[in-house]
């Protein structure tokens, strides 16, 4: 079973083989978690992520693409485009699982031991906190992976860090 961990801070700062980035569909960069890893690890993201653009076009929401990670010391980016909540709860919830399920496969394609997660979706594009806290855990325990040893949830603000402790030591 894969091990899960809970800190705060500042994803770009986290020593883990593979960060994911709460992208949008554009995938040139944008603000909060996305423009920190753009800033912290340089223009090789964003290079490969418009070459990943003109070969697939946009990033659907609820898909994840991998990249490089630059400057960051990570091996890689894997980009995920999470729901913007419009009050649809059964159709964002899907997309917001989807996030995490689609990320944790393709980390697990690229054989990687530990994978860091933001709180996809829960700054600009306003999905419910403990909603989304609680749609995260469940997909990373539902994740049965032989390859993958660690998930590390990283919290920005104190609000997610309480509520992913809370729902952690629930279960
Ligand atoms: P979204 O558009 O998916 O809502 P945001 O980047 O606006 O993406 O917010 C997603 C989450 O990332 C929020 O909880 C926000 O507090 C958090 N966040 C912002 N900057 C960082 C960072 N440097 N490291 C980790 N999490 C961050």
């Amino acid at each position: 079973m894969m091990k899960i961990e809970l800190t705060k801070g500042d994803i770009t700062k986290i020593k883990s083989d593979a960060i994911v980035n709460a992208a949008n569909s554009s995938l040139l960069g944008g603000g909060g978690v996305d423009g920190a890893i753009h800033r912290a690890g340089g223009s090789e993201i964003l290079e490969e992520c418009r070459q990943i653009r003109n070969r697939q076009g946009k990033c659907k929401t609820g898909e994840a693409v991998v990249t490089t990670a630059g400057n960051l010391s990570a091996k890689y980016v894997i980009h995920t485009v999470g729901p913007v909540w419009n009050n649809d709860e059964e159709k964002e919830s899907q997309l917001l699982a989807n996030c995490y399920r689609n990320s944790l496969k393709l980390a697990e394609s690229l054989e990687v031991k530990t994978i860091a997660f933001p709180n996809i979706s829960t700054g600009v594009y306003r999905f419910p906190k403990e909603l989304a806290a609680k749609i995260a855990i469940q997909e990373v325990k539902n994740f049965e992976s032989e390859v993958i040893e660690k998930v590390i949830f990283v919290c920005f603000d104190e609000e997610n860090e309480e509520l992913y402790k809370k729902l952690l030591e629930r279960d």
